[in-house]
């Protein structure tokens, strides 16, 4: 980013913070919370704030203009002290669905890697170790599109579904969040939750994972073939959390498979789709697994394991039981983008448009040089393809492509 694109970029963020139409919310108890800020220019991490006042904690936004503001989850006795000096109190229970954590088809398309110690560079999701080298520092030049916000939006769906069939969570105890990048924040704040330790988050991760679901013993899977009898038996779902999650998957996935989709999973079997209707009747419905000549155990078995990993909501794992996590904070700017970290109701997932309701910057035009963008949407408008273009954008739409380096202002 260039000098001019940086003081623009700045500005409007310096804007945005100035103006008290954009007071940041407070989240519960922000007295107790460890509060954070990436300095825009120097990029320093200020960490260990604490603010008896939400509003101190809005001036102090207004005066140094940070690119990136957080929260603790946690809540503490002295927030300002040494992390081991905190006094931990609780923590609310947070999940992070992002793009980068899911493969979509599209990242192959739009984001890029370079490893920074060897310069071995490549396409799609970011490795964790260097294929090359074994590094583990990248630059990366990664997009939002509408795919990968789809994507997140499904893995957000099925864990909102879970948290409130499985676990009995309330829509009003549950906050969801449009991260202001290309995912989605999930957080549960109630006093209920607090307490847990990090163990007990891990299985409300392994849970929402669904690691560990074995419809059957490993003793009992490996000796299927012989056993084929008494194997039915114990291939028995009840009609709760995982069962019934994998019992409704099975029945949606054989009323809409086409053969491609069986050889997908690795089933074989026409006679599942040939007389699917007495199948679902006799094996989902009445449990009768064993019941349909040429239709195994095994196959059954195949057919959860497929939907297990189907109906797993794939969050960032570590998010969730890091028990002392800075969140980035409701209301402020990303800055990756210049979009904001937005809330909106959990029934309102499916029509919440980022590319409108995120949108911080709603005034005015700038005059960008702008490299190389894909299309994009931004405030109801379509924009770009664009390549070595110099052309006027709304501002939303030039902080964005600046964000990401992929624009300059032409002074
Ligand atoms: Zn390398
Ligand atoms: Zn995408």
């Amino acid at each position: 980013m260039g000098l001019d694109s940086r003081e623009y970029v700045y500005q409007r963020f310096s804007e945005f913070y100035k103006d008290p139409a954009n007071a940041v919310p407070a989240p519960p108890l922000p007295h107790k919370r460890e509060f954070g800020y990436l300095t825009f220019k120097e990029k320093f991490m200020v960490r260990h704030r604490r603010f008896e006042q939400i509003a101190n904690f809005r001036t102090v936004l207004a005066d140094t203009v940070p690119s990136d503001v957080y929260h603790s989850c946690a809540y503490y006795e002295n927030p300002d002290f040494d992390m081991d000096k905190k006094g931990w109190i609780g923590s609310d229970v947070v999940f992070d669905i992002d793009a980068d954590h899911i493969p979509t088809s599209c990242n192959k398309i739009h984001d890029e890697f370079r490893c920074v110690k060897c310069g071995f560079e490549g396409r799609g999701l970011t490795p964790e170790e260097c294929p090359c080298c074994g590094g583990t520092k990248f630059e990366t030049k990664i997009w939002a599109c509408d795919l990968c916000i789809a994507s997140a939006r499904d893995e957000v769906a099925k864990l909102l579904d879970m948290l409130e069939k499985d676990f009995g969570f309330s829509q009003d105890e549950v906050r969801v969040f449009f991260s202001g990048h290309r995912g989605y924040h999930v957080h549960i704040e109630s006093e209920v939750v607090r307490s847990l330790d990090a163990m007990a988050r891990k299985e409300i991760v392994d849970y929402v994972t669904g690691l560990g679901v074995a419809v059957l013993e490993k003793e009992d899977r490996e000796q299927g073939a012989r056993r084929k009898k008494k194997l039915s038996k114990k291939f028995n779902l009840h009609n709760y959390g995982w069962n019934r999650r994998l019992k409704v998957g099975m029945q949606t996935f054989l009323e809409n498979a086409s053969p491609e989709d069986l050889k997908e999973v690795g089933l074989r079997n026409k006679a599942l789709l040939e007389s699917k209707d007495t199948i679902i009747k006799r094996a989902i419905t009445e449990g009768k697994w064993e019941s349909i000549q040429g239709v195994s155990v095994q196959t059954w078995l195949k057919l959860a394991e497929h939907i297990r990993e189907v109906q797993a909501a794939k969050i960032d794992t570590v998010v969730t039981t890091d028990i002392h996590r800075l969140i980035r904070m409701n209301g402020t700017l990303h800055g990756k983008t210049g979009l904001k970290k937005v809330e909106f109701k959990p029934k309102e997932l499916q029509t919440f448009d980022p590319f409108t309701g995120a949108v911080a910057f709603k005034k005015g035009k700038v005059k960008v040089l702008v490299s190389d963008a894909p299309e994009f949407r931004m405030s109801g408008e379509t924009l770009g393809p664009y390549k070595n273009q110099t052309l006027e954008l709304p501002v939303a739409a030039a902080v964005l492509l600046i964000c990401k380096r992929r624009a300059e202002v032409v002074p």
